[in-house]
């Protein structure tokens, strides 16, 4: 496999960056996870406007133009005779001294992986993803921002430790408020009344894109969605829910700590959106 590495295409064994990378040392950097559908980078200008708006978040100069990011994921694509898969995107601080500060690191690493992604198996797309609600409360805007994407994913691992311990894929993180925010690495939605809720940004949330597509596509079919605090109880009384992300992709939820959400088999609106969700990438 070739990654691209500050411009250039090396082979994978090649590919490291200095152990001093502040990237390495701290999470100190902004990353993001792309889906190419059919040799097109699936919303690759909301990706790109999200990486450099997360690298504004924490003063991170990226050396490259929007669009040198754009040609060099095609170049990496290329390379690798990639159509379909998973791109990631990242740029470090760069390597620096011993200690935090950023103004040591004179010179971001970015690099370009084309690969592929299975986050969850096959199989629960068709019946349904088990979750737990961690006890592990997703950080909040005032501490590291889940709104910009950044390297540091520490306290998403965290919650995801807790679900692998329970036995299952994913966790569902609180904020400190106590609502729901958002999954180790996807976004969440409940139906309830007949319409589609979403936790809003101000619960403390990486503004998800395929969130953004799923209730896009959502008004076009007529649905009512509404962007609301969702407690753990609406969550357990919810008559349907799913996660959205780039790897996740939309998948069921019939689980939540141990409790049939809805009949616990996969909920009408649930799988309407899922294909409309899998003709829009057909369509791009
Ligand atoms: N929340 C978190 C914490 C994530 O890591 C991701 C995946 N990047 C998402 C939500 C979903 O975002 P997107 O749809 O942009 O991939």
């Amino acid at each position: 496999m070739k990654v691209w590495l500050n411009g250039k295409l090396v082979d994978e064994h090649e590919a490291a960056l200095p152990v001093f990378d502040h990237g390495t040392l701290y999470g100190d950097g902004v990353f993001e996870g792309i889906r190419i559908y059919n040799g097109k980078i699936f919303q690759c200008q909301a990706h790109i406007d999200r990486l450099f708006d997360s690298a504004r978040h924490i003063s991170l100069a990226i050396p490259y133009t929007k669009q040198e990011l754009i040609d060099a994921m095609r170049e990496t694509l290329d390379a690798n005779g990639r159509d379909d898969g998973y791109i990631r995107l990242a740029v470090t601080r760069g390597a620096g001294t011993l200690g935090l500060s950023p103004f040591k690191c004179p010179k971001p690493n970015a690099f370009i992986i084309a690969a592929s992604i299975e986050l969850y198996p096959q199989e629960m797309y068709r019946k349904g993803l088990a979750v737990i609600i961690a006890k592990t409360v997703r950080t909040a805007a005032v501490m590291v921002p889940p709104s910009a994407k950044t390297m540091n994913y520490l306290n998403n691992i965290l919650a995801k430790i807790e679900a692998v311990n329970a036995g299952v894929a994913e966790a569902v993180m609180l904020n400190t408020e106590g609502n729901i925010a958002e999954c180790t690495g996807d976004n969440i939605f409940i139906l309830a009344d007949g319409k589609l809720i979403t936790p809003p940004t101000s619960a403390g949330i990486l503004v998800g894109i395929t969130r953004g597509v799923v209730m896009d596509l959502a008004a076009k079919l007529g649905i009512e969605v509404v962007e609301k605090d969702i407690t753990p109880a609406e969550l357990y009384e919810a008559d349907e829910c799913f996660l959205t992300g780039t790897a996740a992709e939309v998948i069921p939820v019939t689980k939540v700590d141990g409790r049939n959400v809805g009949s616990g088999t996969p909920g009408e609106m649930t799988m309407k959106l899922t294909a409309a969700f899998r003709d829009f990438i057909e369509q791009q």
